[in-house]
């Protein structure tokens, strides 16, 4: 019967006393894709389904078991946005930005993305995503640069205990007699290993290096990496990525075990891990995908970019707990007797309101010592008093609400020191 006040299971309400969370986060992403020369773009929550299969790649865990896909009333397979890579793409390639002066530097904030997950902490069925691509741009100080905006979102909000594991997983020359090196390396393993295991050996064999199952886990260990495999280019601009990471101070580990998800990469993954947070440590994920714009029918085009968890952000935020900032949501508050004073400040409420002033009234017929409580409830800083004699004699009762003290204005001088803040 509870149904209809039940959210779907793995989604989550933000809110409007949670709100100001999510916008400060935003700000913060705003202000640093500003200073990087990102600018944003928006696409639409659903998409043709082919542009997942081919964009995110049939054999991944996404497409094989985590989509939201339905049919619409016209009949056509769509899909909501299992990742915000597919559809920057996409967007880039039918509205000919490619022919515009590259590189392509676009983020997306709060990007719905959807999955069909088993719900946990940090785990969400939809959860939303802040992210980065750059179009255009086949040098690693491309990767290096979207690394260092990524830190420093962190490093603005004041998030700590980071670590930024990097690896290659080669290209189309080298990656092939690497996947045989490693096939040939888990076959005699394969019969003691998970399921996922035994299905991805066939068709992803890059991802047996990052099963979670122990036993798994500790096979893999022993698993020749992909960086020792590397063709001259991929070799060389992974070590360019290594030097401009050390020039700009940013510490690195190389963990041969990032292959990530998605069959797109090329070249660099990466991702930034909170050393507290248990399996949901995992803030950010990225790397290269320079195969991806021409696969999905644009040019050949090299890509860059990252996908972070916004609820996995704020989950880290609050474990270290990371102060925020909360607006106040009222600077002064009328409390009145008599329909007439009521009139009266609400004209004043919707003067001051008009000069930035967070002015409030009662709407639900407090009594003076109720509309006190409540003023005080929502923080005001001040309360304004206009009762039957305040009205009379042409003044407002004006309190401080931190000192505790009180004065009589005239109305006018009222409104002038409200208006210039100086109250
Ligand atoms: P995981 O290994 O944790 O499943 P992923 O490799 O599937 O992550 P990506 O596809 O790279 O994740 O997505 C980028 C980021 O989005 C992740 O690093 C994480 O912060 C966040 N994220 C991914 N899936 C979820 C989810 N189901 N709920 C909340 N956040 C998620
Ligand atoms: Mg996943």
């Amino acid at each position: 019967m509870a149904i209809i006040t039940n959210a779907p299971k793995g989604t989550k309400d933000v809110t409007p006393g949670e709100s100001y969370k999510w916008h400060y986060i935003e700000d913060t992403m705003r202000e640093v894709c500003a200073e990087y020369g990102f600018r944003e773009i928006r696409t639409p929550v659903f998409e043709h389904t082919e542009l997942f299969l081919r964009g995110v790649g049939d054999s991944t865990d996404i497409v094989q078991k985590e989509m939201y896909t339905f049919t619409d009333k016209g009949n056509r397979s769509v899909t909501l946005k299992p990742e915000g890579t597919a559809g920057a793409v996409r967007a880039f390639i039918e509205n000919k930005v490619y022919a515009e002066a590259q590189p392509t530097k676009m983020y997306y904030l709060y990007c719905p993305v959807f999955r069909y997950e088993r719900p946990q902490a940090g785990r969400l069925r939809e959860h939303h995503q802040f992210g980065v691509e750059v179009f255009g741009a086949p040098a690693a100080t491309a990767d290096a640069e979207i690394i260092s905006l990524a830190l420093r979102v962190f490093e603005k909000l004041g998030v700590r205990d980071l670590a930024l594991n990097i690896n290659s997983i080669g290209c189309q020359k080298c990656r092939p007699a690497y996947t045989e090196r490693l096939k040939e390396y888990f076959r005699p393993h394969l019969s003691e290993m998970c399921e996922d295991c035994r299905r991805r050996f066939d068709m992803n064999p890059l991802r047996l290096l990052d099963c979670k199952v122990p036993h798994d886990a500790e096979i893999a260990a022993g698993a020749p990496a992909m960086f020792e495999c590397l063709c001259e280019d991929c070799a060389a601009h992974f070590k360019t990525l290594q030097e401009m990471l050390t020039a700009l101070g940013i510490e690195y580990k190389i963990n041969p075990h990032i292959v990530r998800g998605l069959d797109y990469y090329t070249k660099t993954v990466f991702e930034i891990v909170s050393t507290h947070a248990g399996s949901q440590g995992t803030v950010c994920g990225g790397g290269r995908y320079d195969r991806l714009v021409e696969e999905i029918g644009g040019p050949a085009m090299a890509g860059v970019g990252f996908g972070m968890g916004m609820e996995r952000l704020l989950l880290v935020m609050e474990n270290q707990g990371v102060a925020v900032p909360e607006p106040s949501v009222c600077d002064l508050f009328f409390c009145t007797y008599g329909e007439e004073a009521r009139a009266k400040a609400f004209e004043f409420c919707n003067v001051l309101r008009r000069e930035g002033i967070k002015a409030d009234i009662d709407h639900c017929g407090r009594s003076m010592k109720a509309q006190f409580k409540f003023a005080d409830k929502l923080g005001a800083k001040f309360v304004a008093v206009i009762g039957g004699d305040e009205l009379e004699a042409g003044v407002v009762k004006l309190r401080n609400m931190a000192k505790s003290t009180e004065e009589t204005l005239p109305m006018g001088e009222f409104y002038e020191r409200a208006r210039q803040r100086k109250l």
